[in-house]
């Protein structure tokens, strides 16, 4: 297998976590971006530990002068980005008619906006070298919607145009660009829910269960491979059978 240079936005948190680990563990280099100095670096140490040696760079992925910045920084350290996973992302969850700009803002700054932070730096690149794979996390709440989730499954169901229009534009340079769609895996995140609230949303999964980080790093890893070229445009819905619209 190639070696290449992998990019992966919220690499410390949970699914970024792992879709690092796997890529890693491919035999990729891998680099992911980070806000908070310290806490970066204990993840670092821990990830190195099992092994995993990951290239750390300063990004904020709702701002995009720093991710100019981020991606100069991973080009100069371990070369230009063959691999982008856009994984960073943030929930600001309450019912519309009580939401702030603000909160609308926030979540469409991180989920949205950066995949156009991110991945303008790379694109060029990739189409003068002739191969890329670009990824997108989005949400099973950006395909059914979700009662508090404005903001967020706007900005997660507008992933999936941009995923659709780059993958049009980009087919011909070797470029693929697919959106996964995860269900409610067991991260922060989820976590974060209320017990009973989440207790209603196991209810609603066939396999019965929440989702493993695992088992999205898996999918996505899949979209990166050179056997994936035909497979551009797609959105990969990972929800144990939670919603299985098209
Ligand atoms: P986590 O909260 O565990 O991790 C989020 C990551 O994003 C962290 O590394 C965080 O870094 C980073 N991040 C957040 N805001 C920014 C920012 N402005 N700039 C740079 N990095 C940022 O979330 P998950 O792992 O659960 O989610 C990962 C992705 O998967 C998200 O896009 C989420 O919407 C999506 N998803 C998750 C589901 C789930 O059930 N968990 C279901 C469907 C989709 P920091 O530590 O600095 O905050």
């Amino acid at each position: 297998m190639t070696q290449r240079t992998a990019l992966v936005t919220g690499g410390t948190g949970g699914i970024g976590t792992a879709i690092v680990r796997y890529l890693a563990k491919q035999g990729h280099r891998v680099a992911t971006n980070y806000r908070d100095e310290a806490k970066a670096e204990a993840w670092r140490q821990k990830m190195a530990k099992d092994g995993i040696e990951v290239c750390m760079v300063p990004g904020d992925v709702a701002d995009p002068t720093s991710c100019e910045d981020m991606i100069n920084a991973v080009h100069h350290k371990c070369g230009p980005v063959d691999i982008l996973v856009n994984n960073a992302g943030i929930t600001r969850d309450t019912t519309f008619h009580k939401m702030t700009y603000q909160q609308w803002m926030d979540v469409v700054n991180t989920n949205l906006n950066a995949c156009f932070n991110v991945t303008r730096p790379v694109i060029e690149d990739m189409r003068t070298r002739k191969w890329g794979r670009i990824v997108q996390i989005s949400s099973i709440n950006g395909q059914k919607g979700q009662y508090g989730q404005a903001n967020y499954a706007a900005a997660k169901a507008g992933m999936h145009g941009f995923t659709i229009s780059l993958a049009q534009e980009n087919a011909r340079f070797g470029i693929t660009v697919n959106t996964v769609s995860p269900g409610y895996v067991a991260t922060d995140m989820v976590m974060a829910v209320p017990e009973e609230v989440r207790e209603k949303i196991v209810v609603q999964i066939p396999v019965g269960r929440l989702g493993k980080p695992e088992e999205i790093a898996h999918a996505v890893a899949f979209f990166t491979t050179d056997e994936a070229s035909w497979i551009t445009g797609a959105n990969l819905a990972i929800n144990g059978g939670h919603y299985m619209g098209w």
